[in-house]
């Protein structure tokens, strides 16, 4: 479970302070998926990393399957993210000159998993995302949609209870946008708690569960459920 209270972030340049997220309330349960919008600015990346434990925080308190996060050193904090947490970018971010057998493999030799475990993550994470024939192929020789399959391989292989997506279907066409869709429906079935960034109100229908980002804080339109009074 991940739960966010009072959680501000403030960017300090030389010049101006931002304030990316002012009192961002949030709790998602085990087996969610939650699709967030908002406009641009709003704070969605930033909530997102967060939750990822990829950037700090100003203010507030992060509790991620009861962990306290504000408490953690950052070997505590990368411990963390490599036993619970998946990240899939819309830039898909695969290293062009390594194979997708080698690009699935990287973050997992970071991690120290032997040789004879990886091999199995690799291909069965590559078998679940449908392109397991196409191991030794360079990510310029697939298309978009393909690219970000072997990036949520990549996450996958890591096995995390936690996926985090951003905007993980922004360079794709909508045909291509569908199916990674539904690779996501479907790793969420398996178990995983999946965040999704996205600008694609279509898809972010599709998720069972809808949050919406403006200015800095949530408006979690869930909440107000039997109580329209609430609704301003
Ligand atoms: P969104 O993802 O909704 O577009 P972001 O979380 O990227 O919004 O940004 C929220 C606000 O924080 C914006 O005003 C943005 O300009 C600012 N911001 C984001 N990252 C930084 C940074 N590294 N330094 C300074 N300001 C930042
Ligand atoms: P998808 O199946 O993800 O919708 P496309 O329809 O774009 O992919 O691509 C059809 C086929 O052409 C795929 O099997 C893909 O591997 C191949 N392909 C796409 N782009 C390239 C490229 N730049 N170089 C080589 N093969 C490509």
């Amino acid at each position: 479970m991940l739960n966010m209270n009072g959680i501000s972030k403030v960017y300090q340049t030389e010049m101006v302070q931002t304030h990316a997220l002012q009192d961002f309330n949030l709790q998602v349960n085990e087996g969610e998926f939650i699709a967030v919008t908002g406009p641009s600015g709003s704070g969605k990346t930033t909530f997102l990393n967060i939750a990822g434990v990829l950037e700090p925080f100003t203010q507030g308190e992060y509790l991620l399957d009861g962990v306290d996060i504000g408490k953690l050193n950052d070997n505590q904090r990368a411990d963390i993210r490599n036993q619970k947490i998946g990240y899939i970018f819309q830039g898909f971010n695969l290293i062009p000159d390594l194979n997708l057998y080698e690009n699935v493999e990287v973050p997992l030799r970071y991690r120290g998993i032997k040789a004879p475990e990886r091999k199995r993550r690799i291909e069965e994470s590559l078998e679940q995302v449908g392109l397991a024939s196409r191991a030794k192929h360079l990510p310029q020789q697939l298309s978009g949609g393909q690219q970000q399959r072997v990036a949520i391989a990549r996450a996958l292989a890591g096995k995390p209870r936690f996926l985090l997506a951003d905007e993980p279907t922004g360079n794709l066409d909508s045909l291509m946008a569908r199916q990674v869709m539904e690779l996501l429906e479907q790793i969420n079935r398996d178990g995983a708690t999946i965040v999704m960034v996205t600008h694609d109100s279509e898809l972010a229908r599709r998720a069972p569960r809808n949050i919406q980002v403006v200015d800095g804080q949530i408006a979690d339109f869930s909440l107000y459920q039997g109580n329209p009074a609430a609704v301003v």
